[in-house]
């Protein structure tokens, strides 16, 4: 057996979304639903475990690893787990998707752990909004989490945007001021159908980028780069700014032909694809042999010819997925 990841459809796998907690200080309406009920911490990787699973896929010629969640900053001893990662030879992207609040915290401590990169998401610059749409967040907190982040040396940091009709579709223009004026990347997301929200209908608050995009463009021109991350997004510079502007398209399947992306769920489930459930138990692996990186390996690459084709969303606000993105990891 090789350990090269390649599933059935030609498709290398080199980027793994690792979720480190399903649990987050924020609630956000796209999200989660207001009461959640987390898992018990025995179902939950630990430190050692989510380490090795980075182990075994950077050993595979897995080159980027981003951590995410739930936030992945409320984990205990997070930092530790950036440390072990960030010293595997072979990675050359390592990233984590975080909402910012504990930035003021971890900034220094990550970045010296070898963290390369930081998405951090912002959905509003109005601090009453920004707490509907988190149900718990603080605005000010985020924003001084972003000024911390770019203090301890993070570059290119990006911004996460999640827009939705009728709730802040009108701040896309001040959002891409904000980051130009800041100096950051910003990129705009299409609201994905996982979990069954309570708190709005998705056919209702679905905004595409489409929309978003011309919006930008009756003030700001864009200019397509060729830069591909061989996922859902697009990129674009702007002739004034340093600033990129991206647009994250869950629901085109344009993408789907060179995805070489899977996700390890906060309990160790390894998905092969965001929008179906085809996975592999590799908690049980793990457990089943403590400490075997070779076990591990081959749970791995036995996994690859579940990778799909394709996923099917639809944004006729089906849930198809009834999953919550905490538990994946976005
Ligand atoms: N807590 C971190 C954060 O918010 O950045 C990391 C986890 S969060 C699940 C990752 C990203 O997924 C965030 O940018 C969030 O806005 C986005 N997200 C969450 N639910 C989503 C949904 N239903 N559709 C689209 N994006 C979603
Ligand atoms: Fe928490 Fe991130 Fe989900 Fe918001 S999007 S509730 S910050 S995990």
């Amino acid at each position: 057996m090789t350990d090269e990841l390649i599933d059935d459809f030609g498709r290398r796998v080199r980027y793994v979304r690792i979720s480190v907690t399903d649990r987050c200080d924020f609630r956000c309406v796209y999200c989660m639903s207001e009461e959640m009920t987390f898992l018990p911490r025995a179902q939950v990787l630990t430190l050692e475990e989510l380490a090795m699973v980075a182990r075994a896929f950077t050993e595979m010629g897995v080159e980027k690893i981003r951590l995410t969640g739930g936030e992945p900053l409320v984990r205990r001893d997070i930092d530790r787990l950036v440390a072990d990662i960030g010293a595997l030879p072979g990675l050359s992207d390592f990233a984590m998707t975080t909402n910012g609040a504990s930035l003021p915290k971890f900034a220094s401590l990550l970045r010296a752990g070898g963290l390369e990169r930081l998405n951090i998401s912002l959905d509003s610059l109005d601090a009453e909004r920004f707490r509907l749409l988190t149900r718990t967040g603080d605005l000010h907190k985020v924003i001084e989490g972003i000024h911390a982040a770019r203090d301890a040396g993070f570059e290119r940091i990006k911004l996460n945007a999640v827009i939705l009709k009728g709730r802040n579709d009108d701040e896309v223009l001040d959002l891409v001021g904000f980051a130009r004026d800041e100096g950051l990347d910003i990129s705009f997301i299409e609201e994905m159908p996982l979990g069954d929200v309570s708190d709005h209908s998705r056919a209702e608050t679905f905004c595409s980028s489409d929309e978003v995009q011309a919006h930008i463009e009756t003030r700001h021109t864009l200019i397509p780069t060729t830069e591909s991350t061989l996922g859902p997004s697009r990129y674009f510079m702007m002739p004034d700014s340093d600033s990129r502007v991206g647009f994250i398209s869950p629901h085109s399947h344009n993408f789907c032909d060179t995805c070489n992306r899977v996700r390890v769920t906060v309990e160790g489930r390894l998905l092969l694809c965001l929008g179906n459930e085809h996975s592999v138990d590799l908690r049980a692996v793990l457990r089943r042999h403590p400490g075997d990186i070779e076990a591990l390996k081959q749970a791995i690459v036995r996994a690859m010819p579940l990778k799909p084709e394709r996923h099917h969303f639809t944004t006729d606000g089906d849930v198809q997925v009834v999953r919550f993105m905490n538990m994946t990891g976005g």
